[in-house]
């Protein structure tokens, strides 16, 4: 039973460990721009019941049909720009090869990768590298008909109306501007409002909220607010409404997915779903999103709806999405396993006894396993979800939390390929563990840290959470992380078969010593200091326990022709040195010494060091790794016998990016 945990380790070359094993082409769909697509496996989804498969399957259809209401909330041009482009890609009769059409192709992927004409991360219009004429002259000599022309409207007027959007950098330069000062909905190029200005838009809804409701519905949320004839007035979401189109579509697949709902808890959710897209009703949304919470039985979950809010300036306008999933249950049972034997890892644990738990409970995380993703979370995605979004839903009735493993394993398989190990890891010995137990023990350290490390010890009766104040979160991080990194070298992790080697850990070790010293200064430009809690944890991490290392040169900084490079020489003190600082971050945590937190901080993790952060810039910079990523969906047919009756939900990875994209706008462009 528990052998199967380590099946994502064995997935590797294990004759020669070698990197680019042909996992990586697998996972690695395309590059272009500063994009990376990948693909994503769905393992278990065969396994599934068929029940549990047609389920999938509905809602599924149900996520992919709301596709073009994002391209349109990201603002109003995108669709017809969105169509033009496509029409333009698949008509076109001259030079493919031409430097131009290249360029629009790369532009319609662009446009494609985020739902608009805006980058998906920075929000900045990203501009054509074809000519204008060159876009016309395309348009032009497509069939009239493949064009999404208004009724009455000439290619001329089509291409007159969507050029200067495109290519003039001072219209709509920015899907979401904050910058204070500016009227932000008026400067924004988000489609959430039309005709009203920043002032007109908070008084709108400012005028809903009733002092002293402690259950506010979430106004505004399903809406696009408009000004006509001097009066403004919601557009509201929702069958014979906005994208009712669209609307109508998800619902028809919500209803087929009640049909073969796992259990009532489940029909309840989709039911209030299928009524609130019907109504637009926002307290049936909230009775929705209650419901919703309170299923944690059944084995698919989804979510489809209007569900954050960063795409709208004064954040209260909701962005279409659709995420499809199954629990992960080789991981949830992982994470149960290490929760089991919580009360064994705090009796271990090197902290001083007076700060340790009398009585401790793991949390068991949440992993599930993504099925489908759709509207913003496609084709870039989260990696981890917490919802509901509504504060006074999550404290009367909870939220539900989960990370992607499925994903995450995807990214870090896709990575095999890119050169980045072979270029930071010193040698071979090292590269070939990290191959082998990398994922796994990675997982295993995120296991500990999240279900252990961040529950364990206590505090000293009269001392604060934040005591530590602005050092608390980076010394709360540190606590949990270096509690992983303890216990992960612990003979304990192979008798309770979660490592299948003794020798497993050395993987993470190196790994984190690498990225603590040398390779997470790629994400700081240069100049700068390291700020983000994680990544000050990590390097106050590795800095002391090197800086401790001098004498015994358990670990070290070496150079081999020219280039920096982390040697590990003695595993067992790096463990002990660990194991020590723990102790001492424990103490700090426990009595709340903010002296002592403010000096290890301030000595170890802030600053960067000038020469080495040039040097890994620079390596990295050759690597020409996309800094971006986003997926490609797998392909769910059903297949149905002689009688019609379906008997089984295939699931197929071979679409390409253009490919996947071009039928979705031929099989879902509702709008
Ligand atoms: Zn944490």
């Amino acid at each position: 039973m528990v052998k199967k945990i380590f099946i994502t380790a064995l997935s590797f070359c294990l004759a020669c460990g070698c990197a680019k094993n042909s996992q990586s082409e697998f996972y690695n769909v395309e590059r272009f721009a500063d994009l990376q697509i990948l693909r994503y496996k769905v393992p278990g989804f065969e396994e599934l019941s068929l029940q549990q498969k047609m389920l999938v399957y509905y809602l599924a259809e149900a996520a992919l049909e709301g596709r073009d209401i994002l391209f349109d909330q990201n603002g109003k041009h995108n669709l017809t720009i969105r169509k033009t482009l496509e029409a333009i890609y698949t008509e076109y009769k001259g030079d493919r090869s031409s430097k131009d059409f290249k360029a629009l192709e790369t532009y319609l992927k662009r446009v494609w990768f985020s739902s608009g004409i805006h980058h998906h991360y920075a929000e900045d219009k990203f501009l054509p590298e074809f000519s204008e004429k060159f876009f016309r002259e395309a348009a032009n000599a497509v069939p009239a008909e493949k064009l999404p022309l208004r009724k009455g409207q000439t290619t001329e007027q089509l291409t007159d109306e969507i050029i200067p959007v495109m290519f003039d950098p001072a219209i709509m330069p920015k899907k979401v501007n904050k910058k204070d000062g500016d009227d932000l909905v008026l400067t924004s190029a988000g489609n959430y409002y039309d005709g009203v200005t920043q002032k007109e838009a908070e008084t709108f809804y400012n005028r809903m909220h009733k002092a002293g409701d402690t259950r506010p519905l979430s106004y505004g949320l399903n809406s696009r607010l408009v000004k006509k004839d001097g009066k403004i007035i919601e557009e509201v979401y929702r069958e014979g409404g906005k994208y009712s189109a669209a609307i109508e579509k998800i619902n028809s697949w919500l209803e087929k997915a009640l049909e073969v709902a796992e259990n009532d808890a489940q029909k309840a959710v989709i039911k209030k779903l299928i009524e609130y897209y019907k109504t637009g009703d926002l307290k049936a949304f909230d009775e929705y999103a209650i419901l919703w919470v309170k299923d944690l039985d059944s084995r698919v979950d989804f979510v489809n709806g209007f569900t954050e809010t960063y795409g709208d300036p004064l954040g209260i306008k909701a962005s279409w999405e659709s995420l499809v999933n199954f629990k992960d249950l080789e991981a949830t049972r992982r994470t149960q396993l290490i929760s089991e034997n919580a009360q064994w890892f705090e009796e271990n644990s090197p902290t001083d006894k007076i700060f340790k738990k009398e009585k401790v409970q793991g949390v068991s995380a949440k992993v599930i396993t993504a099925a489908i993703l759709a509207g913003d979370l496609y084709p870039s995605t989260a990696i981890g979800i917490n919802l509901p979004n509504a504060n006074w839903i999550r404290k009367e009735y909870g939220s539900k939390s989960v990370t992607l493993g499925n994903i995450t394993d995807a990214y870090n398989k896709a990575a095999r390929g890119n050169g980045f190990n072979e270029e930071f890891v010193i040698g071979s010995t090292e590269l070939k563990l990290i191959n082998k137990y990398g994922d796994l023990t990675g997982d295993i350290h995120t296991d500990l840290h999240e279900c252990l490390g961040h529950g364990s010890g206590k505090l000293m009766p009269g001392v604060h959470e934040k005591a530590l104040k602005a050092y608390s979160s980076s010394i709360e991080e540190a606590r949990a992380d270096l509690f992983g990194l303890y216990f992960i070298a612990d003979p304990k992790m192979t008798e309770i078969g979660l490592l299948p080697s003794p020798e497993a850990y050395k993987a993470e070790y190196y790994s984190y010593m690498m990225n603590g010293l040398l390779t997470q200064l790629v994400r700081i430009e240069p100049g700068n200091n390291i700020e983000e809690a994680h990544m000050l944890n990590r390097q106050l991490i590795a800095r002391w326990v090197l800086e401790k290392a001098k004498d015994t040169k358990a670990v070290e900084l070496v150079k081999k022709s020219g280039k920096t490079f982390v040697k590990i020489n003695d595993y067992v003190e790096l463990r002990r040195l660990f194991g020590e600082l723990l102790r001492e971050i424990q103490r700090i945590k426990s009595t709340g010494d903010f002296e002592t937190a403010r000096n290890l901080i301030e000595k170890y993790a802030v600053k960067v060091d000038p020469e080495i952060h040039k040097e890994i810039l620079a390596r990295n910079a050759k690597l020409n790794i996309a800094p971006y990523k986003g997926f490609v969906n797998p392909v769910y047919r059903l297949v149905k016998d002689e009688n019609g009756k379906i008997t089984d939900v295939t699931v197929n990875y071979t679409e390409g990016y253009a490919e996947q994209m071009l039928r979705y706008s031929r099989e879902y462009g509702n709008l």
